[in-house]
């Protein structure tokens, strides 16, 4: 499988479920940001989230395949 992204850049925002593409990087230098543009889309608000997905995927009895 390709993986032929529109943007140059190909990173996607790491916030689960996000498929934004991640802000690009600062044109002055500096490593490109891991998140899309939404405010809420963070590193904070990314790991409660995952943290969120993993506790109900426990209660629904962990059938995900
Ligand atoms: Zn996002």
């Amino acid at each position: 499988m390709t993986d032929a992204g529109a943007e140059p850049t190909g990173k996607r925002c790491i916030y689960p479920g996000c498929e934004r593409p991640a802000v690009p990087a600062h044109p002055l230098g500096g490593p490109q940001p891991s998140f899309c543009g939404l405010e809420e889309h963070n590193a904070l608000t990314a790991h409660q989230e995952r943290q969120r997905r993993a506790r109900e995927r426990a209660e629904l009895g962990g059938t995900e395949s």
